[in-house]
């Protein structure tokens, strides 16, 4: 039967006597070597964590079952997040299997399709906000201060507690840390939690080291690189559309203390990182996770990871959350045909 992450890293955890073990079987995601990408970079050791394969389709579940357990610990009967989609998807199902009232704020127009589809699911109650996803956030702390409701946004400490154990399967699967983590940002939650769980792996002797952390933020949608809020961020990538990240400090901090960066690529370089991925590497995840990859492949280039390094790219979350896009970038026509084998064996001699 499977763990989870609760019980697998209890004594990282902040659970006691009281907390409920859940699980929906989040955590241990595959940590894949790449193939062909790392030939055509000339890159010795480089890895891709699948978070796509947690069970709502991201690493948010890591969070979100720490924060759920933490809120029946509190006798909490509803739950509420801001979200650009995966934060609602991940705390609907935890909600769901933990029978809570679950209560979701999106962003109107920027939440990927398969995002609202799973909150539809799971029986979320669901309102879309016409505002940006820092405007929702906003409100649900405010709303939390008024009434005994659960925030669940990584606001909540207990997300970034749970979120910390990819750290540690990442060093368990390597057998100590990577020299290189590459990851997305957009609230800044994650890096923030991949450090924190770095950092107590090295401070507990189960590393020698921590990674350099290397963050990267949509060239449209990035304040911790310019220095200043965004108030209209852009991106394609809706998963870091965030102009105003609530772990701004403490995402500053995961750089300055590992020796890292956190830079800005284009919505051009993201997407062209989404294709490679899917077509060199067979593996299809969200925009948002490919600026990882994006990152990587611009910090290899000018020369700030060298190529003989170990290297992580974090891919956070599925490419079906977003099918709409996938179908908008294929450059491969459909062909239709009838049911004539002579047609269908040119076509495909053709191929
Ligand atoms: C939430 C999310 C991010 C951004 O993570 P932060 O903790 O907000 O920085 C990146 N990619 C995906 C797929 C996400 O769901």
């Amino acid at each position: 039967m499977t763990q989870g992450v609760l019980q697998t890293y209890h004594e990282f955890l902040p659970i006691t006597p009281a907390t409920p073990m859940i699980t929906l079987g989040e955590g241990n995601t595959p940590l894949v070597r790449s193939h062909r990408l790392a030939e055509q970079l000339g890159l010795d050791h480089l890895y891709f964590k699948l978070e796509g394969s947690n069970p709502t389709g991201s690493f948010k579940d890591r969070g979100m079952v720490m924060a759920v357990a933490n809120a029946i610990e509190n006798q909490s009967k509803t739950i509420i997040c801001a979200s650009t989609g995966n934060t609602s998807a991940s705390a609907a199902a935890y909600g769901a299997h933990c029978n809570l009232s679950t209560v979701v704020l999106v962003p109107k127009g920027n939440v990927a399709r398969g995002k609202i589809a799973q909150a539809i699911a799971y029986g979320a109650n669901i309102l879309v906000i016409k505002g940006n996803f820092d405007q929702a956030l906003t409100m649900v702390r405010e709303l939390t201060r008024r009434h005994p409701i659960a925030l669940v946004n990584s606001v909540n400490p207990y997300r970034i507690e749970g979120q910390k154990t990819a750290a540690f399967e990442v060093a368990d699967a390597l057998g100590d840390a990577p020299d290189f983590l590459c990851i997305p940002v957009g609230n800044a939650g994650n890096i923030t939690a991949y450090w924190k769980g770095f950092e107590e792996y090295q401070e507990t002797e189960h590393t020698t080291h921590s990674p350099q952390m290397f963050g990267f933020q949509a060239e449209g949608s990035a304040p911790i690189v310019r220095g200043e809020i965004i108030e209209n961020p852009e991106t394609i990538a809706s998963a870091i559309r965030i102009g105003n990240p609530a772990s701004w400090k403490t995402a500053l901090e995961a750089r300055d203390e590992s020796g890292g960066i956190i830079d800005a690529v284009t919505d051009e370089e993201i997407l062209a990182a989404y294709k490679l991925l899917a077509r060199l590497e067979g593996i299809f995840c969200e925009p948002a996770s490919a600026a990882s990859v994006a990152g990587m492949m611009k910090s290899v280039a000018k020369g700030l990871i060298p190529k003989d390094k170990k290297v992580v790219c974090v891919l956070t979350g599925s490419g079906l959350k977003d099918p709409d896009l996938a179908n908008q970038i294929a450059d491969i026509p459909l062909r239709e045909l009838g049911t004539e084998i002579d047609d269908v064996e040119r076509a495909v001699l053709s191929m």
